[in-house]
């Protein structure tokens, strides 16, 4: 049987498999409902979310909230994590032996969350779950498989604050890619069209139902 969120967290908050485990002062696991169908990761705790224990707090994670507004969802509707559930000292980039370390914990949150689409955001999330080198610019505003799943990276929220705000180019396919979740996840919620059942004729449906009574 395979573990709660809760559970899982609960051991991740004494995590010591990287050298994070110093200098933060609590682990930030994830927040949200953990049936979510969508699923957003970001790169890693900053100074605001180390201290409360919840990811996205700071301005980046209001913006992400009101973008989340935008499209009809609150945050409980959905699951907020990220690559790293420790602040990095200063904000510095995530190191490789630390993603390494922490990625354990975000293939078991996917596994119990089951999340429909994944959206990516930022460089990190987005080079660690598509497995590529090319940067957001050129593979953000697509929908990519991804393990039966469907990923959509998209800017990182704080790249938008700290470039040209809420007038620059990047806010506006921030928008576009806000509006091609929703549609994405609409698709993925409303059912297979079915063919229409063949004309069945009376006088062998009716043979069809006797020949069923025999069972
Ligand atoms: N930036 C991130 O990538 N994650 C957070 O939780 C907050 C800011």
């Amino acid at each position: 049987m395979s573990r709660t969120l809760a559970e899982v967290a609960a051991e991740a908050s004494t995590c010591t498999r990287c050298r994070l485990a110093e200098s933060r002062t609590q682990v930030v696991f994830g927040v949200g409902n953990p049936d979510a169908d969508l699923l957003f990761i970001g790169e890693a705790p900053g100074f605001h979310e180390d201290k409360q224990g919840e990811p996205f707090v700071g301005a980046a994670g209001q913006l992400l909230t009101r973008m989340l507004g935008g499209i009809g969802l609150r945050r409980e509707d959905v699951y907020i994590t990220n690559v790293l559930r420790c602040r990095p000292p200063g904000n510095r980039d995530p190191l490789p032996d630390e993603i390494e370390s922490c990625t354990p914990w975000l293939i078991e949150t996917i596994s119990i969350v089951q999340p429909v689409v994944v959206v990516t955001l930022g460089n990190f999330a987005t080079k660690f779950v598509l497995n590529t080198s090319r940067g957001i610019t050129s593979v953000r505003g697509v929908v990519y498989g991804w393990h039966g799943r469907k990923v959509i990276p998209t800017f990182h929220p704080a790249a938008i604050l700290h470039g040209g705000g809420e007038k620059s180019r990047q806010f506006v396919d921030l928008q576009d890619d806000f509006a091609l979740i929703r549609t994405t996840l609409d698709a993925a919620s409303r059912p297979e069209p079915v063919a229409p059942p063949a004309a069945t004729p009376v006088l062998a449906a009716a043979a069809q139902d006797e020949q069923l009574e025999l069972f």
